[in-house]
């Protein structure tokens, strides 16, 4: 279908491609209108030629008014509706193509976002939407439009006279050939400095998210030096894809102007033999000062519909991402999580092989392995934060992959080392935790997750703003936020991360008390650090190499002394890092 292959070339929804019909449609009778006024002062030239050399009647004025008048006025409402059709509806495209596309960012699974970082991201919202707008809004519409408007006039002078004719439009096929030819020079040009683009605002964001690293390790010089060179890359594959498109744009704008000279020489000569008369050569000349004006506008945008096919297909490229769909409802039968024989791997890196065990409602379920054994993707796993490959996780019997990741979400608490915090006040970011809750639940979780301490040394108190991800936040608070919120949330299952370096040994003290009321009656998986809470859990799994390797609880691993978790423990007892 051309109108699928269409759409997707310029990413277009279905409303924009209708759009784009329209505006085209529109533009083809603009396009003939414009024509038609040639028409009109060639048939009165004539007129007048008749009466200089025949004596024949002057035509009637009113008769000539009227036909402008109707020429104006046809032309301006047409006009009119092109432009309504062609740039008028565009806003309204852009608005659409970015809200399908955050709707659609909004249900990819989480784990897409670490995949492509957010400087990409956004650029594709804002950079590639806005490139793109501009080739709906001036080109597509134009461009298609001149096409079919051009053919239709085309055949109506090759029926008039076919030798004039061909003098006359050989340059618009020829010019298209060459413009086509080079599309593909010019889209790879493109498609590396969008590369170049791309690293340059890289290694910004890298710069200033890394700020405080690179000033104490004295490197500013190094990464400036680093960004230096990437931005004079850009700018050279940005000089040398100006000059391609340049030649190639402005090549095919003189030969189509050839035809000028092409229609003088072919009329004089067909003069000269008697084959036709001025009459005629002066209509082509006529008609050959409209013929070109409607590619003018798209000739000077064609590059830049070669190149934003790039920006087409990085928009296609999250429309084709599987979204992680499901049932609005979920109603688990209790809370037990179930894992049978899930094997994940992100992209082609396996990290869990046909892992099976249950967390309890009710129990504590330590994760514990060694660092990379695949602790924390399956933390991530029972939230379906990814999908799994194969096997199944179920959560009070239901199969988690069948409910919408939003709704599962609800049903959780996460407290994991890298929380997430957002530049408002205290109170604010507690309150995420649970929709609409009044102030006094949020403070009462507050205290009971020992907030209350580092708030009162605030300016402002819970009114406090902590700054873009709670920059001014030391890590210990930041996870007492984290489980504040949690609190707040009380939701039946809890996945946690125990971060060895967030709590010192008072503070931890303190919350051990506002955790062990948090995971009370809950399921609860534990990424264990702590021998402490690995002998407090009522169930170890232990993973090694994305396996599990031994399950059960803490005293019956170790009646084996061969057991890796017993061996685990003997090595740990020696660590200091192990508060046992
Ligand atoms: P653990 O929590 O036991 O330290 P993880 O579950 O974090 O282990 O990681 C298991 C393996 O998966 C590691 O080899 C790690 O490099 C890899 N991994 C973790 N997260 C990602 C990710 N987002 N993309 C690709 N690989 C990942």
């Amino acid at each position: 279908m051309m109108g699928e292959k269409l759409k997707r070339k310029y990413a277009l929804t279905d409303k924009g491609l209708r759009n784009t019909k329209v505006g085209a449609a529109w533009t083809v009778v603009v396009n003939l209108i414009m024509m038609a006024g040639m028409g009109i002062l060639y048939f009165l030239m004539l007129e007048y030629m008749n009466t200089l050399t025949e004596g024949a009647a002057l035509p009637k004025t009113w008769v000539f008014l009227v036909l402008v008048a109707a020429f104006v006025i046809l032309s301006f409402i047409t006009h009119l509706q092109q432009y309504h059709n062609t740039y008028g509806l565009v806003y309204r495209e852009i608005k659409d193509t970015r809200i399908t596309l955050a709707e659609r960012l909004r249900k990819l699974p989480l784990g897409y976002f670490g995949k492509r970082d957010l400087a990409d991201l956004t650029e594709t919202l804002m950079g590639d939407v806005n490139r793109l707008e501009h080739v709906w809004s001036h080109c597509l519409g134009y461009l298609y439009g001149a096409y079919i408007s051009t053919a239709i006039i085309a055949v109506m002078l090759l029926i008039y006279d076919w030798r004039m004719a061909l003098a006359c439009l050989w340059g618009v096929p020829v010019a298209f050939l060459l413009l086509f030819g080079s599309r593909k020079l010019q889209k790879r040009a493109s498609v590396t400095l969008k590369a170049h683009v791309l690293a340059v605002s890289d290694n910004i964001q890298e710069s200033l998210e890394n700020v405080r690293e690179i000033r104490a390790t004295n490197r500013e010089q190094e990464y400036l030096d680093r960004l230096y060179k990437k931005i004079d890359r850009q700018e050279n594959t940005m000089r040398k894809g100006e000059l391609v498109i340049g030649l190639f744009v402005n090549g095919a704008s003189i030969i189509m102007r050839l035809g000028v000279a092409t229609t003088i020489l072919t009329g004089a000569s067909l003069i000269l033999s008697g084959r036709i008369d001025f009459m005629l050569l002066f209509m082509f000349l006529m008609v050959i000062t409209r013929i070109y004006a409607p590619f003018d506008q798209a000739l000077a945008l064609i590059a830049e519909m070669f190149v934003s096919q790039v920006s087409a297909n990085r928009l296609n490229e999250i429309k084709d991402t599987p979204t992680a769909e499901g049932a609005e409802e979920f109603k688990p039968d209790g809370h037990d999580i179930v894992f049978e024989n899930v094997s994940f791997a992100y992209d082609d890196h396996d990290v869990l092989r046909s892992a099976s065990f249950t967390a309890k409602e009710g129990e504590v379920t330590a994760l514990v392995g060694p660092s990379g054994s695949g602790k924390s993707t399956c933390a991530r796993l029972a939230a379906r934060l990814w999908d799994i490959q194969s096997g199944k996780i179920k959560v009070g019997g239901v199969d988690i992959s069948t409910v919408d990741p939003e709704v599962l979400l609800t049903d959780y608490s996460m407290v994991f080392q890298d929380v997430v915090l957002f530049d408002d006040t205290v109170m604010e970011n507690i309150r995420l935790g649970k929709h609409g809750a009044t102030d006094e639940e949020v403070l009462a979780a507050a205290r009971a997750a020992n907030c209350d301490e580092f708030v009162e040394r605030l300016t402002e108190g819970y009114q406090t703003p902590i700054g873009e991800n709670g920059a001014k936040l030391s890590g210990g608070e930041r996870q007492r936020i984290s489980i504040a919120r949690a609190l707040l949330k009380n939701a039946p299952i809890v996945l946690l991360d125990e971060a060895t370096a967030s709590l010192d040994v008072e503070n931890e003290t303190k919350v051990q008390g506002a955790l062990s009321r948090l995971l009370r009656g809950k399921t609860v998986l534990v990424i264990a650090h702590r021998m402490r809470t690995v002998e407090a859990a009522d169930k170890i799994v232990v993973l090694k190499d994305g396996e599990v390797v031994e399950q059960g609880s803490p005293a019956a691993l170790l009646q084996n002394p061969q057991g890796v978790f017993a061996h685990m423990r003997a090595l740990q007892s020696a660590s200091a890092d192990w508060h046992i």
